[in-house]
Formats: C-alpha cells, sequence, structure tokens
C-alpha cells in the first residue's frame, strides 16, 4: 500500500500550485514523497476542456517534485459537505495514506474552495475511524491537517507558521504556468485580470508572507491546533 509523507487536497487542477507550490517543491527536493490530489477536474473552469486540463496539471505535478498526482472526479462548482463528496476523500486518504495532509483555507470566495477545506477537515477524522465504512479501506488518520493562507481574498489570516520558499519560488511560478490553457484567452476575448497582473497578485501574496518571517518569499499556513515546539532554542526567525 502506498504510503506518502505529504498530500495536497484541493478542489481545483491549479489551485495547489498557487497556495501550496513552493512548500510541496520544497519537501520533494529534500526527498519527501508528496502526492496532489485535486477534487474536481476544473471542468466549469472558463478555458481549456478537462483533457487539456488532465496533462497541465500532470506537468505541473512533474515541475513541482510530486511523485503521485490524481482527481477524485467530484463535480466542479457543486462540491458539497455531503457523506458521499466526504467518502470519496476518505477512499482516497485510505489509499493514499498520507502523514500531513495540506488543503485550503476554508474562508475563500469561492465556494469550492471552502467546501473543499470542510470536505478535507471532515475525511481526515472519519477515516481513522476503524468501523467506519470498512469498504473504503483499513482506517487511516493523517497526523496533521495544514490549512494554506495564501490567495484568501476575502480575509486575511494571520498563519501559524510561514515556509521560506526563496528557493522554490521560480519553480512554483512554473507550475502555474503550466495551466497554459488558463492564461490563453480566445481571440477577441476580454480577459478580467491579464496573466501578467496575475503573476505579480501571485508574487506581492508570496512577498508579503515572507516579509512575516524577513525572507524574500514566503507561503503561510494555518492549523487549527497551536504548534507544538520541544525547544524553545529552536524557535527560528527574529521577534524584534
Ligand atoms: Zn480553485
Amino acid at each position: 500500500m502506498e504510503a506518502f509523507d505529504i498530500a495536497g487536497l484541493c478542489a481545483h487542477p491549479d489551485d495547489a500550485e498557487l497556495v501550496m507550490g513552493g512548500t510541496l517543491a520544497r519537501e520533494a527536493a529534500a526527498g519527501r514523497k508528496v502526492a496532489l490530489v485535486d477534487l474536481t477536474r476544473g471542468e466549469s473552469g472558463s478555458r481549456g476542456s478537462p483533457a487539456v486540463r488532465a496533462a497541465e496539471a500532470a506537468e505541473a505535478a512533474r515541475v513541482l517534485g510530486a511523485s503521485h498526482r490524481e482527481s477524485l472526479g467530484l463535480p466542479d462548482s457543486a462540491l458539497e459537505r455531503t457523506v458521499a463528496h466526504r467518502d470519496v476523500i476518505v477512499s482516497a486518504l485510505r489509499r493514499l495514506r498520507p502523514a500531513i495532509v495540506v488543503t485550503q483555507h476554508w474562508d475563500q470566495r469561492h465556494p469550492d474552495h471552502g467546501m473543499a477545506s470542510h470536505l478535507v477537515y471532515d475525511a481526515c477524522f472519519m477515516s481513522g475511524l476503524r468501523n467506519y465504512r470498512p469498504d473504503l479501506g483499513a482506517a487511516f488518520r493523517p497526523r496533521k491537517v495544514v490549512f494554506a493562507t495564501s490567495m484568501t481574498e476575502t480575509i486575511e489570516a494571520v498563519p501559524s507558521f510561514v515556509v521560506d520558499i526563496t528557493a522554490t519560488f521560480e519553480t512554483k511560478m512554473r507550475a502555474i504556468r503550466a495551466f497554459a490553457s488558463q492564461f490563453s484567452p480566445a481571440a477577441g476575448e476580454t480577459v478580467a485580470l491579464p496573466f501578467e497582473r496575475f503573476q505579480e497578485s501571485v508574487e506581492l501574496t508570496a512577498r508579503r508572507q515572507g516579509q512575516r518571517i524577513g525572507v524574500t518569499f514566503g507561503e503561510g499556513f494555518v492549523t487549527r491546533e497551536p504548534v507544538e515546539i520541544d525547544d524553545l532554542l529552536a524557535l527560528r526567525g527574529r521577534s524584534i
């Protein structure tokens, strides 16, 4: 049975790249086994066919160094906090058995993003219940669930910790650019946010998160529980 160190679970192909791409690339470069799980195929996206987006998603995973990527095929733009949708994720968790799960923050503009956050959190708990749906695989519970705070448009979530992605920022941007169909308007199409502006926005967010810990680029994350520290002297960064 496969077992992964880290699994990034997000609503749509390209979400993980945007909010945790630098972190996952850094972990993969350190030899960690990383899986990407897209809850939907992004079929409601305004551009690019599902087949094109699947090929782009595979390429982006390769760029980040993830050893596995799959789509759970849940309906795009119709994710619901239902038992049926949750159990599709339970099944994936029991198959992939990731130690750490990273997902999206719950307070987001796109309803799918918030829904994915709740579904993944619920699924991580239910997956560990021995007598719950044994037909979906042997019980397994990830040790930690971590929520990415980058690109939360409606709030500025204060991260529990920030990962320095200065060394992998370019890799993150290459992975985002792998989704070329999303950024290629048809002839005559008016684009609300041109790709150059979009890239600037991604960079600004990474710079803001990095600023919090005194590095060039960062990605922020929250955990619902406080972060445990063994050794005060091992605390990194500076307070003042
Ligand atoms: Zn999305």
